[in-house]
């Protein structure tokens, strides 16, 4: 399988083809065909497996086909990625401005602590495709800018989930699950950890569904 075989927009095949992305890794063979079919992932890959772009990828193909769309109208992101630490977010970030470099509509945000809320819910209020967050951050924004529109939330990653866990940062986790809106026609959730603990397997069973297990 090639990226072209995908159906990729054609800036992007050319971005990833720029930073030296000739062909899929193993993570990314599964998960872009998977993940632009819609469907569910729990994508267990060391770190260097690519599956950061693994996830992005068929994300940002979604988000630039609809923001391509007439009815693009939604507010609020289309994607939001939950990592556990603020340097985990920005390389995320970095992976997707790479994917999507000089492609029209397609901005990202980054959510977390230590840099100024506001001018973040700021930037949230502007068109944005995908939001990359770290759960405490994304929960005083929800608390606090309840202005700003998470319904449209059509995909949800929770990267690196088992370390979200054992940083102590499951209650929040499950929190943003329970209050954050189902758009109406339901919403892919992608997970990514390296081991899969009761917490997890309750997370999956409560939240997922029929979801592709990778396993690099
Ligand atoms: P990750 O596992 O997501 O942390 O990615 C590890 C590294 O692999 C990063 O430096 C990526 O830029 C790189 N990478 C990801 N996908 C590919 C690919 N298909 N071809 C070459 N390098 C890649």
């Amino acid at each position: 399988m090639s990226f072209e075989d995908c159906g990729l927009p054609t800036k992007m095949l050319t971005n990833l083809a720029d930073r030296g992305f000739a062909r899929p890794s193993s993570v990314q063979v599964q998960s872009v065909p998977a993940g632009l079919s819609g469907r569910d992932m729990i994508i267990s890959a060391e770190t260097g497996s690519g599956k950061t772009a693994g996830f992005l990828i068929p994300i940002l193909s979604h988000a630039y086909g609809l923001s391509q769309s007439s009815a693009a109208t939604t507010q609020g992101p289309y994607a939001l990625v939950l990592t556990p630490t603020r340097e985990l977010a920005m390389q995320i970030e970095q992976v997707a401005k790479d994917i999507v470099q000089g492609m029209p509509n397609m901005r990202t945000a980054l959510l977390v602590g230590g840099q100024a809320m506001a001018s973040q819910a700021h930037r949230l209020s502007q068109n944005i495709q995908i939001a990359i967050a770290t759960p405490g951050r994304f929960i005083d924004i929800l608390a606090k800018h309840t202005d700003i529109t998470f319904s449209n939330v059509f995909c949800l990653v929770l990267d690196e989930v088992d370390v979200m866990f054992s940083l102590g940062f499951g209650r929040q986790v499950k929190k943003i699950l329970d209050i954050l809106p189902n758009p109406p026609h339901g919403r892919q959730s992608i997970v990514c950890s390296a081991t899969i603990s009761k917490q997890i397997q309750w997370l999956v069973e409560k939240h997922m569904e029929n979801p592709l297990r990778i396993r690099i």
